[in-house]
């Protein structure tokens, strides 16, 4: 049983201060990390709110009418937003993702596109700008994310059997729907659609073979995700894991796949291509295999707390550093420094059942960090 009341924040907005330092440095793209790791990605959730409940992240029991979701004074505003995505795109960061919540359910989220498809990284290039969403109003918006300089798209879809996938969306929505999403976004020109689907052993395994016919040859590259213990909500436990090893093997039984080269140092997902050419598939190990050493991930929350891993229970304070008239060099100064101190390689230690939990050492919820 998960308790009823979750704090999403865990310390109600207050977290810890970042340190600007005496002595102010130029930003630069090489801060590394105590463990050698250098700041390329941000993520940053753009809402609190999502319009599904899935099980394995805001399951409806916690996430009710009565939860105290984040009011709009407390969300970094676009111009927020855009200032700090500038601030670390002088610090290496290459590559943008959007999430939260459901980040198509914040309002005229084309505007920030179009803020932040301006900015450049280091090199002088545009950023990666993309976004993960669950594909529900994707239909109405895609035309608009594509017009607003979003180059790419991840839609998450846990299944096709629309019983299997009514049962964890939890609100009864239609694989339909999604589907129609991910057509609109190709109808307008959205290439190489990411599906991301979280694979809960004993619940929608049984998918995974289904979903890789319906993909292959489409375009877009179905990836399965581990289920991971993110926050403290979900009841995870390893037994409900299934390693990707075992999605490989399944769909080998029916597609001949051989492993491909990463694209990039760093990628989180593991490539493989149908030997008949008609398309790839990625596995992101998360629990069987992790890539700690190699996270270039930050994320911004909902209301400015910096996180530096997904599993972590405390974030850094940017929104009041952004609100007290603070530079954008002492915050970039605050950002590197934050970054240098980060140790954290949960997945590398995590333990086999983390609804074991107590409020003391809980970790902050997926959907207030996004994914
Ligand atoms: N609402 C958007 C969506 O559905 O993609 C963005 C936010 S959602 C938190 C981002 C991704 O995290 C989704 O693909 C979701 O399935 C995944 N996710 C959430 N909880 C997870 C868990 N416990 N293990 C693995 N992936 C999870």
């Amino acid at each position: 049983m998960v308790e009823k009341v979750i704090p999403i924040r865990l310390d109600e907005g207050k977290g810890l201060t970042p340190s600007i330092g005496a002595q102010l440095v130029t930003p630069h793209g090489h801060t590394k990390d105590t463990r050698g790791r250098t700041l390329r990605d941000l993520r940053i959730s753009v809402t609190d709110r999502c319009n599904f409940r899935c099980t394995y992240c805001m399951p409806k029991e916690v996430f009710d009418q009565n939860y105290p979701y984040l009011a709009h004074k407390e969300l970094l505003s676009f111009e927020e937003i855009t200032r700090l995505t500038s601030i670390f795109s002088t610090l290496g960061v290459e590559k943008i993702r959007l999430t939260g919540g459901e980040p198509l359910l914040r309002k005229n989220l084309e505007v920030l596109i179009e803020m932040l498809a301006k900015i450049s990284a280091l090199d002088g290039k545009p950023l990666d700008l993309t976004l993960t969403t669950n594909g529900s109003i994707l239909r109405k918006k895609a035309a608009a994310l594509k017009a607003a300089g979003l180059q790419r798209l991840t839609v998450s879809l846990d299944g096709l059997d629309d019983a299997i996938f009514k049962k964890m969306n939890d609100v009864d929505f239609p694989v339909a729907d999604v589907l129609d999403g991910i057509a609109a976004a190709q109808e307008v020109g959205f290439q190489n659609i990411k599906v991301n689907m979280v694979v809960k052993k004993g619940t929608n395994d049984h998918e995974i073979v289904a979903m890789a016919k319906h993909f292959k040859g489409s375009g877009v590259i179905l990836r399965f995700i581990e289920f991971m213990d993110v926050g403290s909500s979900n009841g995870w436990n390893m037994e409900q894991v299934l390693p990707s090893k075992e999605v490989i093997a399944r769909i080998q039984e029916v597609f001949p796949l051989e492993a491909i080269e990463a694209n990039y140092a760093g990628e989180v997902a593991q490539r493989w291509r149908y030997v008949d050419e008609s398309g790839e598939i990625g596995v992101i190990s998360s629990v069987t295999q992790t890539f700690c050493h190699e996270c270039s991930r930050a994320r911004i929350s909902t209301d400015g707390q910096m996180y530096l891993c997904l599993f972590a229970n405390e974030g850094f304070d940017f929104k009041t550093l952004l609100r007290s008239g603070k530079s954008d060099l002492e915050i970039a100064n605050a950002v590197m420094n934050t970054w240098a101190a980060r140790e954290d390689h949960y997945s590398e230690i995590r333990g086999s059942n983390t609804a074991k939990l107590t409020s003391g050492n809980r970790k902050v919820e997926m959907s207030y960090i996004g994914g």
